[in-house]
């Protein structure tokens, strides 16, 4: 048995407000334990999102009487709420800035509203970015003007991760994360798999595979879930909104690289707990650890999951590496032996703290 550090998630959709139809504190933070993750950070793109002061409050609460888990919120940027950025930053340990499309409304296109981002936002808390293609550029060229870091989330393009290992080069603040679904899968995925290997950034080509591979030794930072669940019923619709669950298949997956000798397990700690703890600046959970048994093969099963809409992209897929127990400040608060699901989680909804 090994015995790892609680793993950070700083990329998860809880859905909370709006969407408690596909996951809430409750279900999220479960899923995260049952995935060895003891904090996660949750985005922004509820409905209505997380870019006013008042539904910050309102969803703070919210987490603090459910979680299991630790939990931080990001705050949202959005044109017309640009002026409440001050009031939202001590509710959240990051800003989020969509420059490109994805689920929900949260857009900002204007450079207004990202220079307010950068002259109000805290120099103490990150702003992390949504951008694809040449919005990867106007991410670097503003964390060059104003000096401060930016983070890129779901890096999935040959072409963006060669750009920001440039940028790095140069000695500009910026970091990113790759997810496992970037990581693990490809177009070819999606062509099989149809709407339930949607997602944005969308899956990507062998190439751009090859290229997040070669550089998570040097240029990736972080490895995110970018956990997104939509039900089943809205994947299977004429309308099929994008995301993918990720919180319960990802350390099994990275296990199986390491087994695989694709990454060391030192540089799995690296990207799953001490970068993601620095880059968002968050505390050491003290008596917190997991034990996992690196050997065990198991199949990713959808009847094995906690996380409210039930289903995985990954199902059917046998990987080697299993998460036992997860002990957060001391008390165990998952074990995996019981047979019966609901006998696996052992935390009390709101024993989790809400950051910061
Ligand atoms: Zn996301």
């Amino acid at each position: 048995m090994l015995k790892l550090p609680g793993l950070i998630d700083v990329h998860t959709h809880l859905r909370v407000p709006g969407g408690e139809h596909k996951e809430d504190f409750q279900t999220g933070t479960a899923a995260a334990l049952a995935g060895g993750f003891t904090l996660i950070l949750a985005m922004p793109n509820t409905s209505p999102p997380l870019a006013s002061a008042g539904v910050m409050r309102e969803t703070r609460q919210k987490a603090q009487r459910a979680s299991h888990c630790d939990v931080g919120l990001f705050a949202g940027a959005s044109p017309g709420q640009r002026r409440q950025l001050a009031d939202l930053a001590p509710h959240a340990v990051a800003l989020k800035i969509y420059l490109n499309e994805t689920f929900g409304p949260l857009r900002v296109e204007d450079l207004v509203t990202l220079l307010t981002c950068f002259q109000t936002w805290p120099r103490s808390k990150v702003i992390a970015m949504h951008a694809e293609g040449p919005n990867v550029a106007v991410g670097i060229g503003l964390a060059a003007a104003y000096q401060r870091p930016v983070h890129f989330c779901h890096v999935s393009r040959q072409a963006e991760i060669e750009l920001i290992a440039v940028a790095k080069r140069q000695g500009l603040p910026v970091t990113c994360e790759v997810t496992p679904h970037h990581l693990f899968m490809t177009a070819a995925d999606a062509d099989r798999l149809g709407p339930l290997a949607d997602m944005r950034p969308t899956l990507a080509t062998a190439a751009d595979v090859d290229a997040l591979w070669a550089h998570l030794d040097t240029t990736v930072d972080c490895l995110a879930t970018d956990h997104a669940p939509h039900a089943l019923a809205e994947k299977q619709s004429a309308n099929p909104p994008p995301g993918v669950p990720g919180l319960e298949t990802a350390l099994p997956l990275m296990l199986t690289a390491v087994h695989a000798g694709r990454l060391s397990l030192e540089r799995l700690i690296e990207l799953m707990v001490i970068n993601p703890r620095r880059i968002f600046n968050l505390p050491e959970q003290p008596d917190t650890y997991i034990e996992v048994d690196p050997q065990a093969q198991t199949t990713i099963s959808n009847q094995e999951l906690h996380t409210r809409c039930g289903w995985t992209p990954f199902a059917g897929m046998t990987v080697t590496g299993r998460l036992q127990r997860v002990v957060l400040r001391g008390q165990t608060v998952y074990d995996a032996s019981p047979a019966e699901l609901k006998n696996r989680l052992l935390a009390r909804p709101g024993s989790g703290h809400v950051l910061p």
